[in-house]
């Protein structure tokens, strides 16, 4: 067992503006523990009569300034708790802190560089890695991702996830056992045996939870997210299992309701995520302060998940996240505050060792044979009656298995029974025999094929080729059978959520009622099961593939606003700049493969020329009648060293080539979430251009009354929403021309890209200026409309959108 308490580390994040001097101080005594100390400027720390405090100071295990990187934060904060996690410690990361301080930064990494990867990256690199080297025990790695929401948990993992919208997903829920132990119904389980495949799980995860914001919900800074890592190891042979859970939690933003000074509908988030981190502060109070009972961890989904984490079976460690800018020093007080008290809470580690009943039982079942023959010999019951039928064939199965068995360990256990003793040593005998006639026969049917070896060289021939045929026809069957298999699974996963359950209800289960294995680790949740059916891999390019590839359903017009708007848009740099490093990478791994295959080849020749050279200086020896030099030859260590510097090199470009596949890999994973960011927001900005249209145009407006616009996202539905509530008074009409949203506005312009993104240009396009009045613009309802109100729509959006863009190029030009 292992006690220790919570611990507690801080990090700064490099301010935005420029460095303001004299907030904090940093003092790091190499004997004494280090502390933050954070000043309030006089002129903060207000009224006439000034006597409020100045000056705060908070001791933490330690504290990493702005300049720390991302590999100094794995190696101090993380690694020492996945090192006690692969020995089979749970651990827990969470980092706490206000919006905007690097919460996802330091948990899951930023989205543009691959030096900025976060802990997750770096900790199942480092996890994946551990594994590999220890060959001593069996490994099974897990993943999972949670999101709470509004104290509702989603999987970010369910495989549905695109084909259905959140409402339809299944809830995850929290279940307890009699022993108080907590499963999480609906949160499926992945199976990752190697690193890629879990970064891939972490990426998918990652791209629903951006796909499912919407700006009415600005999810990332609301949400708690927790990836966990579950892993369980065996020694061969043995029945003891032993499991461990790692959980890396990216909490909500801590600040408080009454600084976000908003009404409606954020209040009511706004008001949640502060009563699910005070139900957590709540718990931290209790757990830190001594003869408490009652620990209300029931009170939230979040504190009820983390109960192990939280004065618990667990080593659990906080990131105090802190933007000390002038305007955050109260929200960066009240983090360093809850850090306190958090280092107060004890935790107990234990090991967490199981017994597999299986393997246990068939472990007796071997002892009670084993005993059974001694107790026999010991009384020395001697049986004289013939063995069985079944007996006899049972034994020569035994042989069997006991001969081609590679283990040179393997015994052949027949009891303590003379008479199936006798029968062993007979049929091997047999056996012998029949294979010395056999080898007699085979030698001499070789000499006479030599005799007759044309003809039977072309019958072989044919029967090969017709063995070819076979077997070709039986590839393209199941070539036609996996299409199939293939396509129905497409269909299930992209099917809307009724139609899917009609499907389902109307065929038999497509997977099995999932492993023995699963079952035993999740009894209480039915889904894991099925999730570990759909390839990780498959599943994850076919989503990515999915979510990236809409375009292609995309009008025509459409897909040339898209193209102009990626054109203008921010994140388009980070992909071109991204593309260029992965060229770079792509032609530094060929070059890196080729060199790798020389030095292989190197390798070969340099051991065959040392081969040959002992052949040669043995031959010399027994020709010249003595013994080989004793002294080594001199050009042999020659090539003997030539030959390691060479298997050094290999080894080194090895090494560089595997990192950079990891590298590679990341990359296209940040392009692939990029893409799907860029479309996303294209989807806003389309959907708003084209509402607005419907708002300033009666034409369209009676056009969408008869057909509604078709509208897809969450937002958008949450849009029409507000058109039909035109009554409530958040939104208005201004002017002939420029309907706009006030509440939408607000949020959308925090996701448009640059093309709209300033609140400046926002307003040119939406108020009618000169310029626009000086484009001639068709009327609406002289355009020539197919009848599809979709197809109108996307027509008359993209007209819009075009004359809005066209105007901002000539007032750029300007
Ligand atoms: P949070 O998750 O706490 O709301 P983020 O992690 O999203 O905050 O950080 C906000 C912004 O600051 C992001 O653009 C992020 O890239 C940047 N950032 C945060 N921490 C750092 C850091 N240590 N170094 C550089 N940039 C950072
Ligand atoms: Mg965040």
């Amino acid at each position: 067992m292992v006690k220790q308490t919570i611990q507690i580390f801080a990090r700064v994040k490099p301010p935005v503006r420029k460095h303001q001097q004299g907030i904090y101080s940093i003092d790091e005594d190499e004997k004494l523990i280090p502390s933050l100390e954070i000043i309030v400027p006089r002129d903060l720390a207000d009224g006439f009569v000034n006597n409020k405090r100045e000056s705060y100071k908070f001791k933490f295990q330690r504290i990493f300034d702005q300049d720390a990187n991302q590999e100094t934060i794995f190696e101090n904060i993380a690694k020492p708790v996945a090192e006690s996690f692969l020995t089979g410690y749970n651990g827990t990361i969470f980092a706490y802190g206000q919006t905007g301080s690097g919460k996802t930064f330091t948990i899951t990494g930023g989205a543009e560089r691959y030096s900025d990867r976060g802990i997750i990256p770096r900790t199942l690199s480092y996890i994946f890695e551990q594994l590999q080297k220890d060959s001593s025990k069996i490994y099974t790695t897990h993943i999972s991702y949670l999101e709470i929401y509004n104290e509702c948990g989603r999987d970010l993992l369910d495989p549905r996830h695109e084909a259905s919208s959140l409402e339809d997903l299944p809830k995850v829920t929290i279940l307890e056992d009699p022993d108080q132990n907590i499963h999480l119904k609906n949160l499926s389980l992945h199976q990752a045996t190697t690193e890629e495949e879990a970064l891939n799980l972490l990426f998918l995860g990652d791209t629903n939870r951006m796909i499912a914001e919407t700006p009415m919900n600005q999810a990332s800074t609301r949400s708690h997210c927790i990836f966990t890592v579950h892993l369980s190891s065996k020694e061969p042979g043995s029945a003891t299992v032993r499991h461990a859970k790692l959980h890396l939690v990216d909490l909500a933003g801590s600040e408080r309701v009454a600084k976000t000074g908003v009404g409606g509908h954020l209040l009511t988030e706004a008001k949640y995520i502060n009563l699910s981190l005070h139900y957590l502060e709540q718990v931290i109070i209790a757990l830190s302060e001594k003869h408490r009972s009652h620990i209300p961890y029931r009170n939230s989904m979040m504190t009820s998940v983390l109960r192990d984490s939280l004065g618990g079976n667990c080593m659990t460690t906080m990131i105090a996240t802190l933007s000390l800018e002038k305007r955050n020093l109260d929200e960066s007080i009240s983090t360093c505050r809850f850090a306190q008290r958090v280092a107060l809470i004890k935790n107990e580690a234990v090991l967490n060792e199981e017994i597999d009943p299986r393997l246990m039982i068939k472990h007796l079942q071997k002892e009670i044979q084993e005993l059974k023959d001694e107790l026999a010999m010991v009384t020395g019951e001697p049986r004289t009656e013939a063995l069985t039928e079944a007996e006899l064939l049972q034994l020569e199965k035994l042989i069997t298995s006991f001969l081609e068995d590679q283990d040179p360990e393997s015994r052949l256990e027949v009891g303590a029974d003379m008479r199936k003793i006798h029968h062993c040593f007979h049929h091997l005998k047999k056996l012998l025999n029949d294979k010395k006639i056999l080898g007699n026969n085979t030698v001499s049917s070789e000499s006479k094929d030599q005799d007759c070896q044309e003809p039977l060289k072309e019958e072989e021939y044919r029967k090969l080729q017709d063995i070819l045929k076979q077997r070709d026809n039986e590839i393209n069957i199941l070539v036609n059978m996996l299409k199939k298999e293939k396509k129905k699974v497409q269909e299930v996963l992209y099917l809307p959520a009724k139609d899917r359950r009609e499907f389902r209800h109307s065929q038999s289960p497509p997977f099995p009622p999932g492993n023995p294995e699963e079952g035993q680790r999740m009894p209480l949740s039915s889904a894991p099961s099925q999730a570990q059916d759909f390839s990780t891999l498959g599943y994850r390019s076919s989503l990515l593939h999915q979510k990236t590839g809409m375009r292609e359903e995309m009008s025509l017009g459409r897909q040339e606003a898209f193209e102009i708007f990626k054109r203008d848009h921010a994140d388009s740099v980070t992909i071109d700049d991204n593309k260029q490093i992965l060229k770079q990478r792509f032609s530094e791994a060929k070059a890196l493969g080729e060199s790798i295959n020389e030095a292989r080849s190197k390798i070969g020749h340099l051991k065959e020329e040392i081969t040959q050279r002992h052949i040669q200086q043995v031959a010399l020896g027994i020709s010249e009648n003595m013994a080989v030099p004793p002294t080594p030859d001199q050009q042999e260590e020659k090539l003997r060293s030539q030959l390691e510097e060479e298997k050094r090199r290999y080894k080194t470009m090895f090494t560089r080539l595997k990192a950079l596949k990891v590298e590679i890999e990341h990359l296209q994973l940040l392009m692939d979430k990029a893409k799907v960011k860029l479309q996303k927001e294209f989807e806003v900005w389309w959907a708003e251009e084209a509402t607005n249209l419907q708002v300033n145009s009666p034409a369209v407006n009676s056009l969408n009354h008869k057909k509604p616009f078709l509208q897809t996202s969450e937002s958008q539905r949450e849009l029409s929403q507000l058109l039909s509530n035109k009554s409530s008074g958040d939104w208005e009409v201004q002017g002939q021309g420029a309907g706009r949203f006030d509440a939408y506005d607000v949020n959308a312009r925090k996701i448009l890209p640059s093309p709209c993104s300033s609140p400046h240009s926002q307003k040119q396009s939406s108020t009618s200026t000169p310029l626009e009045d000086s484009i001639p613009e068709r009327p609406v309802s002289s355009i020539p409309l197919t009848g599809d109100s979709q197809t109108d729509s996307d027509i008359l959006a993209f007209i819009k959108a075009r004359q809005r863009i066209l105007q901002k190029k000539c007032l750029g030009s300007n």
